[in-house]
């Protein structure tokens, strides 16, 4: 086209490209699921829009929010179109290939080491799966401040941007056009189809229409029967089975079947978390929470919370704990303003960045908030303010730690499960060991709960859990450890890391040079560990004071021990590549040898004088 501009993809999203059109990948399916969730997204944004701007809806058929999917068999073309916010010329350059995302190099990451291409949607880089199955796309869209735009690419580096003269205006929105692939032919049957938004797009709270052919019933003269086979006509035309009613009360006419296409709804758009707890089924909770993950694996949520609030602020929420902690989870933890809660304001999709819906430690969690009594028709900056949004947290707060006392109840293996009936036992046969999985993927949270809100922290120390020298692996709550305490005991002794394996190796490895305890710390950036004084023990000062003294050697040694703890930095490059060799081969000799080094040059340095070997030869 003559006045179409060329641009070049962005480095990163054109890799990106290439191995999604070199994708071996089966399950080629998703693309349909990542067009429906960015037209949902539109649709949210010019809803949200029209809440405090009445025009900016349009009028007519542009003022119907739905999706609809059309299929030209003949030239091979899969259309979806949505009448969402649409796209500018400059939105077009931008979203759609110059601006790499964050998650678009760690995506081309996960894919060069076996990834999985399903989480695509996870990394804000769906669109481009549409090459899963298309050679050629066209993407045309209208946004109320600018023209109908044509963008285009055949994925070979480039795409094409035109001012839009030849389609049928859109009114408002956007329509993906897909030229299919010879070996993605399936796609243009309505069943795959039909199947496909079922299984992937069930929440979409958009109705979604298909332009499917269907069979109607008509009702047509008797006596055309035979006429009608010599007609020309354009409709198939399938003979019903003759009834069985006597010839006299027979109607002179009969029933066959007409082909016909029309718009098809194919969900059913109940949303979820309004309905009544009781008739929703667990496999129903199962499927919302993968629509809502974005994770289409197999895992299922651990647990969920689905409640209404009512009172002076009413809303209803559905809270799930994910199966798995993601990625990135802790990374960039007291930075990030990372919220997986999606807030709606009476039915209507506000915002899934609110920063203040729950608490840091809580940002594990992901769900849906809908507030009846927040207010509509304002700003997302003033709704942010709003003083219900302070009860709303609260409250979901509570249900939150409620759900994860749940987790630990219903887990035969914990200790407050010894007063339950052998009935009940075995009804909870299934969710066995629970509880030691939530701990393994998300105690860190709760960890940092305790530090973080004062409140609950009461609430928070029940959920947490330890192994202790007599727990045999097992981990052990507070409360179990305490009624199993030696009576005359005062203190509680422990033992801080983030894994006992990762201490246990450093300690054996330094066993000959006088060191009480191994712990990992935060508190260090730039050096791989440090060498400091416990508690009781002697700051490094006191310890030269002490070694001038004329001690023997056997009391030397019984002050020398027990008092030094090594900190070490597990960000730190030296400890982390220590780590993932010891992981190999924890019993190399030379290993060891490296983590004597490490600690003695932090032992220099921290000012302690190296101890003499002879100090510890009897030990
Ligand atoms: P994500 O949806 O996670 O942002 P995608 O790769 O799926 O990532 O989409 C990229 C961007 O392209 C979207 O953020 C949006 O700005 C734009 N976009 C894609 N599809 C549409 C659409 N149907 N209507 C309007 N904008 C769209
Ligand atoms: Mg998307």
């Amino acid at each position: 086209r003559n006045s179409a501009e060329k641009f070049e993809f962005q480095a990163e999203v054109s890799r990106l490209m290439d191995i999604i059109i070199n994708s071996l990948y089966s399950n080629k399916d998703i693309f349909l699921r990542e067009l429906i969730s960015n037209a949902s997204d539109a649709l949210d944004k010019i809803r949200f829009l029209t809440l405090t701007d009445k025009e900016a809806l349009g009028e007519g058929d542009t003022a119907k929010l739905e999706i609809q999917i059309k299929l030209d068999k003949e030239n091979k073309i899969l259309s979806i179109r949505d009448r969402g916010v649409g796209m500018t010329k400059e939105d077009l350059i931008k979203n759609l290939g110059t601006i790499a995302k964050s998650g678009t190099s760690a995506f081309v990451e996960k894919m060069q080491t076996g990834g999985d291409l399903n989480l695509i949607g996870q990394f804000g880089v769906g669109f481009y799966s549409v090459y899963l199955v298309a050679d050629y796309v066209e993407v045309v869209s209208k946004h109320n401040d600018d023209k109908q735009y044509v963008w285009e690419s055949k994925a070979d580096g480039s795409f094409a941007i035109s001012e839009d003269t030849w389609n049928e205006p859109l009114g408002r929105g956007t329509e993906i056009k897909l030229h299919l692939r010879d070996e993605a032919k399936e796609y243009l049957e309505e069943g795959k189809l039909k199947d496909l938004v079922k299984k992937y797009s069930e929440f979409i709270n958009f109705p979604i229409y298909l332009w499917a052919t269907k069979e109607v019933d008509v009702e047509v003269p008797a006596d055309e029967e035979e006429s009608s086979e010599e007609e020309e006509s354009t409709t198939e035309r399938t003979e019903e089975e003759e009834t069985e009613d006597d010839e006299e009360k027979k109607p002179k006419t009969k029933t066959v079947k007409e082909t016909t296409t029309e718009w098809e709804l194919l969900n059913d758009m109940k949303a979820v978390w309004l309905r009544s707890p009781k008739e929703v089924t667990e496999e129903e909770y199962a499927k919302f929470y993968h629509s809502l993950a974005k994770d289409f694996g197999d895992d299922k949520p651990m647990t969920w919370s689905h409640f209404s609030a009512e009172g002076d602020v009413e809303f209803k929420a559905l809270l799930f704990v994910p199966p798995k902690a993601p990625h990135d989870l802790y990374e960039s933890y007291y930075n990030a303003n990372k919220s997986n809660l999606k807030l709606y304001v009476r039915r209507v999709f506000i915002s899934d960045e609110f920063d203040d819906l729950l608490p840091k430690y809580l940002s594990f969690l992901m769900g849906i908030v809908d507030s009846d009594t927040l207010p509509l028709n304002v700003s997302r900056e003033m709704l942010q303010q709003h003083s219900s949004l302070k009860t709303i947290k609260k409250k979901l707060i509570r249900k939150a730690l409620d759900m994860i006392r749940k987790l630990a109840e219903e887990d035969p293996d914990e200790y407050s499960n010894k007063e339950k009936t052998d009935d009940e036992k075995s009804a909870m046969e299934e969710k066995k060991g629970q509880y030691a999985k939530f701990w393994n993927e998300f105690g860190k949270s709760v960890k940092l709960g305790i530090i973080e809100d004062a409140t609950n922290r009461n609430r928070l120390a029940k959920l947490l859990r330890f192994e202790s020298s007599k727990s045999d692996g097992k981990l052990v709550s507070l409360d179990e450890y305490i009624s199993r305490m030696k009576s005359g005991q005062k203190d509680i002794f422990y033992l801080t890391g983030s894994s006992k394996e990762l201490t246990d190796w450093w300690k054996k490895a330094l066993d000959t040079e006088g060191i009480d305890s191994v712990k990992i710390s935060n508190r260090l950036h730039n050096t791989p560990c440090v060498v400091v004084t416990s508690k009781y023990g002697w700051s490094s000062n006191m310890e030269k004071i002490m070694q001038a003294q004329t001690l023997s050697d056997a009391s030397k040694q019984a002050y020398m021990r027990g008092k030094r703890v090594l900190e070490i930095n597990p960000r730190h490059p030296i400890i982390k590549e220590l780590r993932d060799k010891v992981a190999q081969d924890s019993d190399s000799e030379g290993l060891k040898q490296t983590a004597r080094l490490v600690y003695q040059t932090a032992l220099m340095e921290s000012g302690f004088n190296l101890p003499d070997p002879k100090d510890f030869a009897s030990s």
